[in-house]
């Protein structure tokens, strides 16, 4: 986020969160991930938006729910998602960073597990970052390999009703 996007954030007190919240739970969805995507309309950058009233403005939801679950977001700080999904709002998968921090984990060219953010590796997201494309295959493999254990496991209709 630049400087003049983060001076466009306005800041969220925790009263205004909490009043919010019960508004916002009505439009979040748990995803596989863990992530808990906001569903209800968006900025153009992809980030969730609220709003308290019509003269209030347009709020993220990522961060009100941040300071409805830990408090306050201190000044000049900026919350970065861990989990790269701009729609997420599960504040487990938030830190609060500095500016130049932010812009440092952005321009980021290695994935949290060490594999390079480039060329073929490098996937386009809809969420508009770059996936990992060997993190993708090792979490493919995992869910195959879960399915496998569970058709190995599950019995037959035939034995099931007895009849074999
Ligand atoms: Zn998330
Ligand atoms: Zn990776």
């Amino acid at each position: 986020m630049s400087e003049d996007a983060y001076l466009a954030c306005k800041p969220i007190d925790a009263t205004t969160a909490a009043v919010l919240m019960t508004k916002i739970r009505a439009s979040v969805v748990e995803a596989d991930s863990g992530c808990l995507e906001w569903t209800g309309a968006l900025n153009k950058k992809g980030y969730g938006i609220t709003w308290l009233s019509k003269s209030s403005g347009n709020l993220r939801v990522h961060r009100v729910a941040y300071v409805a679950a830990k408090g306050e977001i201190p000044r000049g700080l900026v919350i970065d998602h861990l989990c790269r999904n701009r729609r997420c709002c599960n504040p487990e998968h938030m830190e609060v960073v500095t500016l130049s921090e932010n812009s440092r984990r952005s321009a980021q060219t290695f994935c949290r597990r060490g594999h390079p953010l480039t060329g073929r590796n490098a996937v386009p997201d809809p969420r508009g970052g770059r996936s990992c494309r060997e993190c993708r295959n090792i979490a493919a493999r995992k869910k195959w390999a879960e399915g496998a254990h569970l058709r190995r496991a599950a019995i037959s209709p035939q034995e099931q009703w007895g009849m074999k």
